[in-house]
């Protein structure tokens, strides 16, 4: 059932036009830039005789979690260019943020502790197997800053056998490939290793940054799109809407449904608020 979302004629401008420039607001970052937003608070969700019990619910780190479950997948759907995150005071909003997916840096994790690294873990075995890997483990224990004529007269360089100058090329491209690696794949916070330990990812591990001071069609002057344009954004923020309601939805179902929230109540743990909003 929608609650937030409205209907929109993608064919026309006007309607476009209208439906952006009369869509629910709020203040984001310092309070100088806006986005498309809706009002969460509980009193606003008309939830009849559930309100009450809505006020004790969202008060629980569970409950966010369950909601932040539909947030995670708008990201997912909107290929992370888009989140939406709470605003407004005590959190009484939810907006529309910009976003985007980037590599974190981190090379490997613990497979104890999940702690992150930003070293990959060299695969000495495989290293072992060539000149130029024995090289490159000379390289990566010492460091980068070792000079190339000191590894030259190193015992395990120099048993190796290969021209100076080969060894000098490998030196120099080991320095480069392997500057970010260690040999070691002992975890720092809980000194778990082998099996256990750090372990490099397969694929590069990513990370969102969410743009909380970007403005979203702040002067909500759209004279100059492109009818493309216009639908792009109509359809980004309706996707919002459906979110928003979707998270409503899901709200209203865990507080039909969880026979378990009064017990859950005697032991409240951390606030973590996302729409409760008395006193505003
Ligand atoms: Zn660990
Ligand atoms: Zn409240």
């Amino acid at each position: 059932m929608p609650f937030f979302s409205t209907s929109v004629d993608k064919r026309s401008r006007s309607s476009m036009v209208h439906f952006l420039g009369t869509h629910t607001r709020h203040e984001i970052g310092n309070g100088y830039q806006s986005s498309y937003a809706h009002n969460v608070k509980i009193r606003n969700l008309r939830l009849g005789d559930l309100a009450d019990k809505a006020h004790d619910l969202i008060q629980l780190d569970d409950t966010w979690r369950e909601l932040q479950q539909t947030i995670d997948e708008f990201d997912k759907a909107m290929g992370y260019r888009y989140t939406i995150a709470s605003a407004g005071h005590s959190n009484g909003y939810l907006v529309l943020l910009e976003s985007e997916r980037v590599p974190s840096g981190y090379k490997s994790h613990c497979r104890t502790c999940g702690q992150r690294n930003y070293k990959s873990i060299a695969d000495v075995s495989m290293l072992s197997k060539t000149p130029q890997g024995l090289i490159a483990l000379e390289v990566i224990k010492n460091g980068v800053f070792v000079p190339d004529e000191v590894y030259l007269d190193r015992d395990a360089v120099k048993q190796i056998d290969l021209s100076k100058s080969i060894k000098l090329m490998a030196i120099a491209d080991a320095k480069r490939r392997y500057k970010d690696f260690t040999m070691s794949n002992r975890c720092g916070a809980c000194g778990a290793q082998g099996d256990k330990g750090l372990v490099n990812y397969e694929k590069p591990h990513m990370t969102v940054n969410v743009f909380s001071y970007r403005s979203i069609d702040a002067e909500r002057d759209f004279a100059d799109w492109s009818l493309h344009g216009l639908r792009e954004r109509v359809l980004t923020v309706k996707a919002f809407d459906r979110a928003c309601d979707s998270i409503r939805e899901n709200f209203i179902f865990m507080l039909q449904s969880c026979d378990v929230v009064e017990e859950t109540i005697l032991v409240p743990k951390t606030v973590k608020p996302l729409s409760c909003v008395c006193n505003n």
